[in-house]
């Protein structure tokens, strides 16, 4: 945890105590989701436009999917991070392998995730790491402070993201025929993830992929 992270562990710390696990639907105790509301719709079949190689996403952005994925962006509760990730995992191809593949969080810009305390796309493609051993790191930065997305129309969004992602030299000079997987919490127009396989692309790593818990409909 770094420093500037305290005031959000501590709020979190004390959320637990106060409301130990409840299901984010219907608030009974005991898990994240109770077994009634831990069932979720299948995502429709979506193509991810060039530069993406494809899109691994397993829930459809409705029903137990929304108040799961607010409750997430507002704690940045990791037990959550863990619950979206099991969704995701059965859905991973089988040669993304950890001596092939990088997973890489979709960053947020500093001054939103200092505020914020976390980036919920982190918390994610950390929950991923840990379970199949696939590296990660933060190979991208997010250059300028872009408009929140959901405030725009579609052709405003791809312009909103021009050039906003930056590659940072990667200390481990990862091989450019590494395949990157780009991670977030869900994948909406998709603008996002191309500006950022955008970015990868023009660095040299042709292989991107994104994974997302949820698709919206
Ligand atoms: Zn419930």
């Amino acid at each position: 945890m770094r420093w500037r992270n305290w005031p959000v562990a501590l709020v979190q710390y004390l959320y637990r105590g106060l409301f130990p696990s409840r299901c984010v639907v219907c608030g009974l105790r005991g898990a994240a989701l109770c077994s009634a509301h831990a069932v979720f719709t299948p995502a429709p079949v979506r193509e991810a436009a060039p530069p993406l190689a494809g899109l691994v996403a397993p829930v459809a952005y409705s029903g137990a999917a929304v108040p799961l994925l607010e409750a997430y962006k507002y704690t940045g509760d990791r037990s959550l991070a863990v619950v979206l990730a099991a969704e995701i995992l059965p859905k991973f191809p089988p040669e993304w392998t950890p001596e092939t593949t990088l997973l890489v969080p979709i960053p947020l810009h500093w001054t939103r995730q200092f505020w914020r305390g976390f980036n919920q796309s982190a918390l994610l493609s950390r929950a991923l790491a840990e379970a199949t051993g696939i590296p990660q790191c933060a190979l991208l930065r997010r250059r300028r402070r872009t408009q929140q997305q959901a405030r725009l129309g579609k052709a405003a969004r791809e312009q909103n993201l021009t050039g906003a992602f930056v590659v940072r030299k990667c200390a481990c000079s990862l091989p450019r025929s590494t395949r990157i997987v780009l991670v977030d919490d869900v994948y909406t127009t998709g603008a996002t993830m191309r500006s950022a396989a955008g970015a990868l692309h023009a660095a040299g790593y042709s292989d991107v992929f994104a994974c997302t818990f949820a698709v919206a409909v």
